[in-house]
């Protein structure tokens, strides 16, 4: 299986398994291999501009809020609908599907999460041989770092597709034969889209093959891939509540394919904890769906300050990579991106910096309000004058 290490800084002390002498001798082979995914920073000391995360910086809907006001306090004493009827009946209804074509789980994560175990095998392993790249399924190497994390967990063997310079999708490699496709669209961290027509050529190229699409930020720009579940039954699109919709705290994602993808994942939920979602994120979700007039306005808005960021930080000089999400991921050619994480950090300001190849002189800053990111700018401006004094 691959073994490129995910993140440096998150590298297990390497013991060989069954070697330990404290109490992690208890655990089990895979538990000892791990790599765990690490999320962006949730500081709780010290109050920060937080453009680490690809938080919204908005509250969520005002029918969110009424519907939490109106909910019926007795019902907490009694197990949610385990099949998310009302909610999946919205988002159908939302999306022009029905709601067996529609999936819901505790945040996209673990929907993607279901989905690896649902529609990828395992390597069986046959002696130390590497499996064949055709026998993988396949991403970007520069892509959302939970992918990888997935495939380990669940023994899928894998390989990564090494973006083009520009970091673009290389549509037709990505195509080439393997066992599943996983496509963050919008990328992340790079923020670009891929068209639909490239999606639907990736289906279209073997149908017998997944196609994930994680559409995790689709909202702030990209085309969803949701048009082609009546024509493909191979494409399932993977959407959350965090990013476009301001719930990142409520942990509602879903996934939206053909009726028999859709019993997959279920089979997959009702084998591990039939009640992934609970009331109360049912019934906010459900009303964040019904107040479309917010939504409308709340993504046009962050849709605008990206723009003026952009345009602003493009000033200063940075190389800004054409984003279709809520982040903007940025390269200056004189200031290292270590040091201005550092400097923006003393400066009250979280943006996030991955220390990985080929990204390690870039940052991923979370657009915020209007107001944060030109107190962004300023900042930066203060530290260009200085690095230039
Ligand atoms: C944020 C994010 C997710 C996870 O979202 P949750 O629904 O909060 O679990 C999934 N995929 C990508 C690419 C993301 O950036």
């Amino acid at each position: 299986m691959n073994q490129i290490p995910i993140d440096p800084q998150n590298a297990i002390p390497v013991q060989p398994y069954g070697q330990l002498h404290d109490s992690r001798r208890l655990w089990s082979r895979r538990v000892h291999d791990l790599t765990p995914y690490i999320p962006g920073e949730q500081p709780r000391n010290r109050r920060f501009i937080k453009l680490n995360t690809n938080e919204n910086p908005y509250p969520p809907a005002p029918g969110v809020l009424t519907a939490l006001h109106q909910y019926p306090f007795e019902q907490l004493k009694l197990y949610p609908d385990p099949t998310g009827q009302v909610l999946r009946q919205t988002i159908a209804d939302y999306y022009g599907l029905i709601p067996r074509q529609v999936f819901t789980g505790n945040g996209s994560d673990e929907v993607l999460a279901f989905a690896f175990q649902a529609f990828f095998n395992a390597w069986e392993n046959q002696g130390d041989a590497r499996p064949a790249d055709r026998d993988c399924i396949v991403f970007p190497d520069i892509t959302y770092s939970f992918y990888p994390v997935y495939a380990r967990l669940y023994q899928i063997p894998y390989r990564l597709l090494p973006l083009a310079d520009d970091f673009s999708i290389p549509v037709a490699e990505l195509a080439a034969p393997s066992t599943g496709i996983v496509l963050a669209n919008p990328n992340a961290p790079t923020g670009m889209a891929l068209p639909l027509a490239a999606v639907r050529e990736l289906a279209a190229a073997d149908r017998h093959r997944l196609v994930l699409v994680d559409e995790a930020y689709v909202d702030f720009g990209a085309e969803s891939a949701i048009s082609l579940i009546p024509e493909f039954d191979n494409i399932l699109v993977v959407q959350t509540c965090s990013k476009s919709r301001s719930l990142a705290g409520l942990r509602v994602g879903f996934a939206f394919g053909n009726t028999h993808l859709i019993e997959a994942l279920e089979r997959v939920r009702d084998s591990f904890n039939s009640y992934t979602l609970d009331s109360l994120a049912q019934t906010c979700a459900n009303a964040s769906f019904l107040d479309g007039a917010w939504f409308e306005a709340n993504r046009a808005r962050l849709i605008a300050t990206r723009e003026e960021t952009a345009a602003a930080l493009g000033e200063l000089g940075f190389r800004v990579l054409p984003s279709a999400a809520n982040f903007l991921f940025v390269t200056h050619p004189d200031w290292p991106a270590a040091d201005l994480y550092h400097a923006l950090r003393e400066q009250g300001i979280l943006v996030r910096h991955f220390r990985l190849p080929r990204i390690e002189q870039y940052l991923r800053i979370s657009i915020g309000t209007a107001e944060e990111m030109a107190e962004l700018i300023r900042v930066l401006t203060v530290i260009g004058t200085g690095t230039a004094g």
